[in-house]
C-alpha cells in the first residue's frame, strides 16, 4: 500500500467535487480527487444548467469557459398536457439577468471542469480511484483508503475495474489471497486468463490472452 499525503482529499470528482478541487487548487492548496469511475459516463445526473447555476458560474469566472463547450441554450418553452398547450414560460422573465438553461451532459460539464483544473500543478485526480475505508486517529479522520488498480496490470488488460471483486480464475474460486497466490504457478503455463468477477452485485466474465 502507497500513502500519498495531500492538504485537501476530495472524495467524489462529480459537480461538487470537481469544482471545490479546481477552487482550492486554484489557490495553491494541494488537491487530490478520487474519482471511483473509469470515466464520466456514469449514471445519468441531467443535461441542464440552470440560470441559477448559470450565476454561479460567472461569479467564478467560469461561465464564459463553460460556454465555449458543446452546448444549447434553451431561452423559452411551452408547457403541453394531454395534446394541448395550457402556457409558455419565457427565461428572460423568470432571470431576466441569465435569461437561458444551459444544455450539456453532465460528463461534457465535468470534462470541462477537470480539463480547467489539470494544468495546475497543485491538482491530482485519480479516475477509477474507489474509496474503500476512512482511515481514523483519536476519532478523527485524516485520510482515506483508496482501491486503485495499477495500469497495465494482466487484470486490469482484462477489463478489471476498481470495485470488482474476483470469484473465480480459470475456474477455480477465489476465497482469499491463499488461492490467488497458490494459482499463480498454474497461470504462468495458461493460455489465457478467465476471470469472473461481481460488478454491481451481477457477475462478469473477463478473458485475457497470455500468449
Ligand atoms: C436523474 C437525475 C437528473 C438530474 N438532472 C439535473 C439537471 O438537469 N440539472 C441539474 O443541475 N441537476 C440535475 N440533477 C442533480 C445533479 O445530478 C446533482 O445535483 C449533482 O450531480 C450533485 O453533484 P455532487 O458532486 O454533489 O454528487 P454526484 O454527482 O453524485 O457525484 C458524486 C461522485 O462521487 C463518486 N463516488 C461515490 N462514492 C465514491 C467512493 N467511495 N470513492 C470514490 N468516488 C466515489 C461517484 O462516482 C460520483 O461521481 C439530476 C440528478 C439525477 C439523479
Amino acid at each position: 500500500m502507497t500513502t500519498v499525503r495531500v492538504s485537501a482529499c476530495i472524495v467524489g470528482g462529480g459537480p461538487a467535487g470537481l469544482m471545490l478541487g479546481l477552487l482550492l487548487a486554484k489557490r495553491g492548496a494541494g488537491v487530490l480527487v478520487l474519482e471511483g469511475h473509469e470515466n464520466f459516463d456514469r449514471e445519468f445526473r441531467g443535461e441542464v444548467l440552470q440560470p441559477s447555476t448559470a450565476h454561479l458560474l460567472d461569479e467564478l469566472g467560469l461561465l464564459e469557459y463553460v460556454k465555449a463547450q458543446p452546448h444549447s441554450l434553451l431561452e423559452a418553452g411551452k408547457i403541453r398536457l394531454a395534446g394541448h398547450e395550457i402556457g409558455e414560460f419565457s427565461f428572460k422573465r423568470i432571470a431576466p439577468q441569465y435569461p437561458y438553461a444551459i444544455w450539456m451532459p453532465q460528463p461534457i460539464f465535468l470534462a470541462a471542469l477537470l480539463r480547467k483544473a489539470q494544468p495546475l500543478p497543485s491538482f491530482q485526480c485519480w479516475m477509477g480511484a474507489k474509496v474503500t475505508k476512512l482511515i481514523e486517529e483519536d476519532g478523527r479522520v485524516v485520510g482515506v483508503q483508496v482501491a486503485r488498480l495499477p495500469e497495465g496490470s494482466l487484470l486490469t488488460d482484462a477489463g478489471l475495474r476498481a470495485g470488482d471483486v474476483i470469484t473465480r480464475i480459470n475456474g477455480t474460486e477465489i476465497d482469499g489471497m491463499a488461492t490467488l497466490v497458490g494459482l499463480w504457478p498454474r497461470l504462468q503455463t495458461a493460455s489465457e486468463l478467465r476471470a469472473v468477477v461481481v460488478r454491481n452485485g451481477r457477475p462478469v466474465s473477463l478473458v485475457v490472452s497470455l500468449r
